[in-house]
């Protein structure tokens, strides 16, 4: 028998967190280097300065990946290949 006062609808309050922030649907991540955005298929990556972005998502979003590497091709599975200067002798 079930107590009607035991209710189990503590399904955290993810839903209620997630509408709450609409004024901030689409900044570039620039301030948090940090974040991750799951890659689930092909980016079409870009170099710009110390950052990859990716042009082809809805989102723009960017990685960074410092001064030092240099986006030279993306393997098979579409990740992006980065080579150091001193990889590609360019130091
Ligand atoms: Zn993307």
């Amino acid at each position: 028998m079930k107590d009607p006062n035991n209710q189990q609808d503590q399904q955290d309050n993810q839903e209620s967190e997630e509408t709450k922030d609409d004024s901030i649907s689409e900044v570039l991540n620039f301030d948090k280097p940090d974040f991750t955005f799951v890659p689930k298929a092909n980016h079409e990556w870009r170099q710009q300065g110390p950052y990859l972005c990716c042009k082809s998502c809805e989102v723009e979003h960017a990685v960074w990946v410092g001064t030092d590497k240099m986006l030279v091709g993306l393997d098979e599975k579409g990740q992006p290949i980065l080579k150091t200067r001193a990889e590609l002798g360019m130091d």
